[in-house]
């Protein structure tokens, strides 16, 4: 079987990051990336592709003008794990062997957990911003809403970008106020938690753009089914009391976030823990029981806000940690939590949420973070995109917080 100093399992954010740095510090490692995909998506511009400020062109690139120069390219899917053999089974049966291996997947949108979502999706009104096939449907929608009733919904968390599904919830809004149709249009978000953003830090600005708006927020409502030609969609909400009631509700736009989780092949494997995603340390994302096992990006089993801001600052953790266990060193770099979510608040306005594990806010300038900024817009549509094609991907090292982080809240 072929083998290699380092393998990484996906070709996504994580993986051509990771791929790119170690290729930067120790050129002399041979790594293989699995990765099936022909093409990589920059997915924090689906919000903006969804709401007509990108196309979806300029957020796909092809996989191979991205896998770094010297990393072989393994066109497979990985399919199971044996990290005691210290080897990877594909999915078309090859076995591929590792001195270290570094799990990066992703998550799974699991489209089927909701009734006849699959097949809603993509007309009468459905529409989604997670995935490349249905993103240019919600720009359609937002432009032909002529009033009535929009749903915007959230799964149960874990899910990735947080904040996505309401960001794209203002900027419908916005949208429609601009074109003089927002008074006649109902807006909900229809959301399984019971809080607007999971950093109670956050939740003044964005409660003030619902209330802006006029949104009415129902906590605590699980979309169960879809029923896309009748545009009916059925909620499982949950009472005070814990009881719960089936709603109906009739539509004429519903954006679906769809639940999310581990990918099946990590949740079955021998690195999973029990939520089903990769159990890593916290700090270090170096695998609890196999030492010689990396994890991040999405699928790691980490509390950080699911984001390729988290994958930025975890690439170099990593790769410094690994290369340490390389040469017999204990990991000694620790990942802080540090993700980012810039919530649209508007056109032309965000609120950039920055926190680490435990909701600290980690803002990267000395501003107050919770004003919707047009600077923090700017860094969402022009700096943050370039950042990340030129700079991530390439395996530079860029950490654009400032020194200074605490602010007091
Ligand atoms: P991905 O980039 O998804 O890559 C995973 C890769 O693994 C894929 O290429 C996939 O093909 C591959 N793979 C899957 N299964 C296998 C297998 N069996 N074998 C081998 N390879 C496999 N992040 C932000 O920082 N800011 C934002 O504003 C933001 N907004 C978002 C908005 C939306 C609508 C969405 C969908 C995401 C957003 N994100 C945002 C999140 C961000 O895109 C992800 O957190 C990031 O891409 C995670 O990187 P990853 O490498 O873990 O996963």
């Amino acid at each position: 079987r072929p083998s290699y100093d380092v393998v990484i399992v996906g070709g996504g954010a994580a993986g051509i990051t990771t791929a790119a740095e170690l290729r930067r510090h120790r050129p002399a490692l041979s790594v293989a990336i699995i990765e099936p995909s022909e093409t990589h998506a920059y997915q924090p511009g689906w919000t903006l592709v969804g709401a007509g400020v990108f196309t979806l062109r300029q957020t796909i690139r092809q996989e191979s003008s991205l896998i770094p120069p010297g990393v072989t390219w393994l066109r497979a899917a990985a399919a199971a794990f044996q990290p005691e053999a210290n080897a990877v089974e594909l999915a078309d049966g090859r076995h591929v062997g590792y001195r270290f291996l570094v799990v990066c997947p992703g998550l799974q949108l699991d489209w089927d957990k909701v009734a006849g979502l699959r097949e809603a999706l993509g007309k009468n009104g459905v529409c989604s911003n997670y995935s490349a096939e249905s993103v240019e449907y919600t720009w359609q929608c937002v432009q032909a809403l002529r009033g009535g009733t929009a749903l915007f919904t959230q799964p149960p968390m874990p899910i990735k970008c947080a904040g996505a599904p309401q960001k794209i919830m203002y900027l419908t809004a916005d949208h429609l106020r601009g074109h003089g149709r927002l008074k006649d249009t109902k807006i909900e978000f229809c959301l399984a938690g019971d809080v607007l953003f999971g950093v109670p830090f956050f939740v003044p600005p964005l409660q003030k753009t619902v209330d802006r708006y006029g949104i009415a927020v129902n906590y605590k409502w699980n979309l169960k089914a879809v029923d896309g030609p009748a545009r009916k969609a059925i909620f499982a909400t949950t009472g005070a009391d814990g009881s719960t009631t089936e709603v109906v509700r009739d539509f004429d736009m519903l954006h679906v976030t769809p639940p999310q989780s581990a990918p099946d092949f990590i949740k079955r494997s021998p690195l999973a823990n029990p939520g089903g995603w990769v159990e890593v340390d916290a700090a270090t994302l170096r695998h609890t029981r196999f030492d010689n096992v990396f994890a991040l990006g999405d699928a790691a089993g980490t509390t950080n806000t699911k984001t390729a801001a988290a994958v930025r600052l975890q690439a170099p953790v990593v790769v410094r940690n690994l290369l340490a266990a390389a040469d017999r060193r204990d990991p000694a770099s620790a990942y802080d939590g540090y993700g980012s979510c810039p919530l649209t608040t508007g056109y032309g306005e965000v609120v950039l949420a920055e926190f680490g594990y435990g909701g600290k806010v980690m803002p990267s300038f000395p501003l107050d973070p919770r004003v919707p900024r047009r600077s923090a817009w700017l860094l969402k549509t022009k700096f943050l995109p370039m950042l990340y094609w030129r700079f991530m991907l390439r395996g530079s090292e860029i950490d654009i917080r400032h020194k200074e982080r605490s602010f007091a809240a």
